[in-house]
């Protein structure tokens, strides 16, 4: 381009000039943002090396004793022992029972069914193969925690669709997942299978959990987690219990912001910091030994279609401590909601 503009115009020295300029700025800019990013990275991690000291100052959590009841309540396969591995171990070795309750399968994951099915447009019943395998996935890993797949309860509701389905709340209608094509739900090892995608349905499973396992400590996602799901569990989680006061409740967090947790891998020694959306909460430590964490490491690589994707973000979970925020129960003296009489699990 240059040699014909030089040959062919008077004005080829001017317009070379401002073409230099041009790239010139462009290179500068480019520098400026490099510099920018390569700043804000080491500005980050310094940020982090600070909050790993304020962890040591958090109160050590004792989760339970021989004589608790623990219900672990997570959205998807993974959740479970990302956030709770440790605090499950450790139940464990108290002598406490342990059940953990999956609300949904994870099927509304396309990437992860598309590398699986390989094809970039997963089908429904390529999902629904996907919610099938984590089902298994969850079993296998809650059995490296040292957990019987019988302590665990599978709701099967529609991955993504937990906040839609609270907000149709009121209404008749029964959501549709556009993930796997059905408003019902289709996994035959589900708590109960066929029921439709209803809000009443879903609170009165999570009610049959509840009256099964008579838990005094429960773990469960915190509002202030970014993903939808997460939210609309904590949201379910506070309408069944309301201002019941027998039942301990602590919050945790895995979609904390910001890149968290940092630095990824696989970091035994590290402290787990306070993730950025969960400023201000009451954190306490939940102090995992180094056999802990090599135990809890396994059980995340037994969720093997997420680590095919994910590894270094999910073992970045694999820390010497985690972190739960004990939960208040609603000042009211409201009986805990009760499901929509009118649902019916069809
Ligand atoms: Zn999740």
């Amino acid at each position: 381009m240059n040699k014909r503009l030089e040959s062919k115009s008077k004005h080829a020295p001017a317009l070379r000039d401002v073409l230099g300029a041009i790239v010139a700025g462009a290179r500068a800019a480019r520098n400026m943002v490099y510099s920018f990013a390569l700043a804000g990275s080491v500005g980050v991690t310094s940020w982090y090396k600070r909050r790993a000291r304020v962890v040591n100052e958090f109160p050590a959590l004792r989760l339970c004793s021989a004589s608790d009841r623990l219900l672990v309540v997570v959205p998807h396969p993974d959740d479970e022992v990302l956030a709770c591995g440790g605090a499950i171990l450790s139940a464990l070795e108290a002598g406490a029972s342990v059940h953990i309750v999956f609300l949904t399968l994870g099927d509304g994951f396309w990437i992860d069914a598309a590398l699986l099915a390989h094809h970039w447009r997963p089908s429904w019943e390529d999902n629904l193969k996907l919610g099938q395998r984590r089902l298994r996935e969850a079993q296998n890993a809650s059995k490296s925690l040292g957990l019987p797949k019988e302590n665990l309860f599978f709701l099967g509701y529609p991955d993504r669709g937990l906040m839609p389905m609270i907000r149709l709340e009121g209404s008749d209608a029964v959501y549709h997942s556009i993930y796997t094509g059905v408003d019902r739900v289709p996994y035959k090892e589900a708590l109960s299978p066929e029921a439709q995608h209803t809000l009443g349905n879903l609170l009165g499973d999570l009610e049959t959990v509840l009256e099964r396992v008579k838990p005094t400590v429960l773990l469960a996602p915190s509002s202030r987690d970014a993903h939808p799901d997460h939210q609309a569990s904590a949201e379910l989680v506070a309408r069944t219990l309301g201002s019941r006061r027998d039942i301990r409740r602590y919050e945790w967090i895995i979609h904390g912001g910001l890149e968290w947790p940092l630095p990824k891998g696989f970091h035994p020694r590290l402290a787990l910091v306070p993730p950025p959306r969960g400023r201000g909460l009451s954190w306490e430590r939940l102090d995992i030994d180094h056999d802990q964490v090599r135990t809890k490491s396994q059980a995340i690589g037994a969720h093997h279609s997420q680590v095919l994707l994910m590894s270094r973000y999910l073992n970045s979970f694999a820390r010497r401590n985690e972190l739960f925020a004990q939960v208040a129960a609603e000042e009211s003296d409201e009986q805990p909601t009760q499901p929509d009489s009118g649902a019916r699990k069809v």
